[in-house]
């Protein structure tokens, strides 16, 4: 059984600059949210971190650790990559994929869609993160963009029965993204609704119905992300999402923490 708890993933991005900073910083996410047990909280470091990180072994209470990206092939002539399958063998159990920082570098959604595939394949969790430009925004097409690129990044994925992975898909408004400037709530409600009837239809229109006759894909996860911290984390929790993706706010611990009591205090 997948859980239902609150996620909130860590994206560190390209921080902090040394081993001893990131060990630090680990160390003090981990501390202070040991007794939240009603909160899955996510770390995603840099690769070079994440074996370190990742030790002692089983690690299997919170923080999970999660990539911020991964190649789409196992294996082979791919200088500078990472492949799935070494995340997974490391330990890992979430991936990023399609963060805007690296559509801006050149990722498109056919790339996106081959890296979903490829995570799912190794069984990681890819979180998928989707959201509209400043200029798309001011131009009224939030929605279609919003929806252009789910259609896009999962098209063909029921291969990999998602429904029994619970998919979790981020919505992260690029404008708002390190910005210090979050969706007004109003807005994100909005558009949280557009996305849970979208990729209900996308992930989950084929998903089978158990004995009861409840849909087993009814609880893919949606998260919103950009420039939230600790004041107004709750809000985006009870608008209905069912996580946050933290940037900036995950690199200072004591607001990091308080995010997640925060949250754990929402449900
Ligand atoms: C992000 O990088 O995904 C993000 C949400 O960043 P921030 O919280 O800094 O806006």
């Amino acid at each position: 059984m997948e859980s239902m708890k609150p996620l909130i993933v860590a994206n560190w991005k390209m921080n902090p600059q040394s081993l001893a900073e990131a060990k630090r910083l680990f160390n003090s996410v981990k501390k202070g949210i040991k007794k939240t047990r009603n909160v899955e909280v996510v770390i995603c470091p840099p690769f070079v971190y994440l074996p370190i990180l990742l030790t002692p072994k089983p690690y299997t209470l919170n923080p999970k650790l999660g990539a911020q990206n991964c190649f789409w092939e196992n294996s082979g002539p791919f200088t500078g990559e990472i492949s799935p399958l070494m995340l997974k063998n490391l330990g890992c159990d979430y991936v990023i994929v399609g963060h805007s920082t690296r559509r801006k570098l050149g990722e498109t959604d056919e790339i996106i869609n081959k890296k979903i595939k490829a995570a799912l394949k190794a069984k990681l969790k890819p979180i998928l993160c989707i959201g509209e430009t400043f200029e798309e925004r001011k131009k009224g097409k939030t929605f279609e963009v919003l929806r252009m690129q789910l259609e896009k990044d999962l098209k063909d994925i029921f291969q990999f029965k998602v429904y029994s992975l619970k998919f979790i898909v981020a919505y992260e408004p690029v404008w708002a993204i390190g910005s210090g400037n979050p969706c007004p709530l109003e807005e994100a409600k909005k558009v949280y609704l557009f996305l849970r009837k979208i990729s209900h239809q996308l992930l989950n229109s084929r998903a089978p119905y158990n004995s009861e006759g409840i849909c087993s894909g009814s609880t893919n996860k949606l998260l919103y992300g950009g420039s939230v911290n600790s004041k107004i984390a709750r809000d985006y929790i009870k608008a209905g999402f069912d996580g946050l993706l933290i940037g900036g706010a995950s690199l200072n611990p004591q607001e990091f923490i308080k995010i997640v009591k925060e949250i754990s205090k929402a449900r």
